[in-house]
């Protein structure tokens, strides 16, 4: 079956009880025992599991092709999951540009929970190589990377890591299962915050993980999720549920805009760089490329004059939000140094944009009358 089917029907099934074509919500907590004790559901709390969270994960593992879905609260939930469910004293090898939060769980929350951290270029596989250590069990990529839109060539980094005997994680937010499939290239995980181009209407919070494997990884997170209590309540999963069914309409909307976003910008006198992987001089473009299938909605750009000029240009764009997360309807500009902590990474003169819904035309007018020049 084609994406877009799949996308439309995957744990779609009229509910059984009703015939409701719009899945149930079932906000119950608690859900009976049989007079012998035993569960005739398989279903015994909320937090554990609940009937409409398993619907979205069916959904989900068959849009990543997954054997094993979990879905959370939140995608910092899902990366946190994932991270205290590997073996103790473990060390992760991470890209270097990096969702700033999962960088902030690496630099401050790693010595507490007894792992360690290792920061590497991941476009370049050499470097990966050299930077793979005795006791690396992870290495944990994202592809295109937030918020420098890096393309990691995800093949021959799972093969490196395989051979080390390391599990490849890939954050595929920016690309979701529309655009790149993590797992047929090799990825042992894929994480999503859900948050963003799943959910896809700025109004519901959640995280993924799709396995490739029902495993012992798989299996330690399902209980972590569970004991920590990063579960998620079932109406965001029925929101997510329902994001799910436009993904690819609104990813190929999302991509195409981008593109001319980008195209315009790379011609303005106004701006320094452009990163978008759909631009042939992007450096990740050919393996972007051959992976994905298609660019993204999401760039940033570095405007010519430093930090007041980016925060100007924000401050006079009036179609997009100055607002940060990304992947709704609505096109958003953000200056990343500013909400990274004390100690940003991000080029001062970079702003993020996620490009929406609007109309390619209103959105290149915002940004040719905000650069001015
Ligand atoms: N991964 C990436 C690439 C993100 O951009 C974000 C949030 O912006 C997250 C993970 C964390 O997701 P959430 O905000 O849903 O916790």
């Amino acid at each position: 079956m084609r994406f877009e089917t799949l996308a439309v029907h995957a744990g779609g099934a009229p509910d059984a009880e009703t015939g409701a074509l719009a899945p149930p919500i079932h906000l119950s907590t608690t859900f009976e025992h049989a007079p012998d004790g035993h569960l005739p559901h398989g279903l015994i709390y909320q937090r554990y599991d609940n009937p409409t969270q398993q619907r979205l994960e069916a959904a989900l593992a068959a849009l990543d092709g997954a054997r094993r879905s979990l879905f959370f609260a939140t995608g910092m939930a899902a990366a946190a999951t994932l991270l205290q469910a590997l073996p103790a004293g473990s060390r992760v090898l991470f890209q270097r540009d990096l969702y700033h939060g999962v960088r902030a769980l690496a630099q401050h929350e790693f010595p507490r929970w007894g792992l360690s951290a290792d920061f590497v270029d991941a476009t370049d596989p050499d470097a990966v190589r050299t930077a793979l250590r005795p006791d690396t069990a992870c290495v944990w990529v994202e592809s295109p990377s937030n918020p420098l839109l890096q393309i990691v060539d995800i093949a021959t980094i799972a093969e490196l890591a395989h051979a080390h005997g390391a599990r490849l994680v890939v954050d595929g937010t920016f690309a979701t299962p529309a655009l790149q499939q993590p797992l047929a290239l090799g990825a042992d995980v894929v994480l999503h915050s859900a948050t963003k181009y799943l959910g896809g209407h700025s109004d519901v919070m959640g995280g993924v993980l799709n396995f490739a494997a029902a495993d012992d990884l798989a299996a330690r997170a399902w209980d972590i999720r569970k004991l920590h209590g990063g579960s998620a309540n079932p109406f965001a999963a029925w929101l997510v549920l329902r994001g799910l069914r436009s993904l690819p309409a609104r990813m190929a909307m999302h991509c195409a805009h981008a593109r001319r976003v980008a195209d315009f910008l790379a011609a303005h006198p106004q701006v320094e760089t452009v990163h978008y992987p759909g631009l042939a001089t992007h450096p990740g473009h050919a393996v972007a490329a051959r992976q994905m299938r298609d660019f993204g909605g999401m760039l940033s750009l570095q405007v010519r004059g430093g930090r007041e000029a980016a925060l100007a240009v924000a401050g006079r764009l009036r179609l997009f939000h100055n607002a940060t997360s990304l992947g709704g309807c609505e096109s958003l500009v953000e200056h990343r140094a500013s909400v990274e902590g004390p100690q940003p990474v991000s080029p001062q003169n970079l702003l993020r944009l996620s490009i929406g819904l609007e109309h390619a035309d209103d959105l290149i007018a915002d940004l040719a009358q905000a650069l001015g020049g």
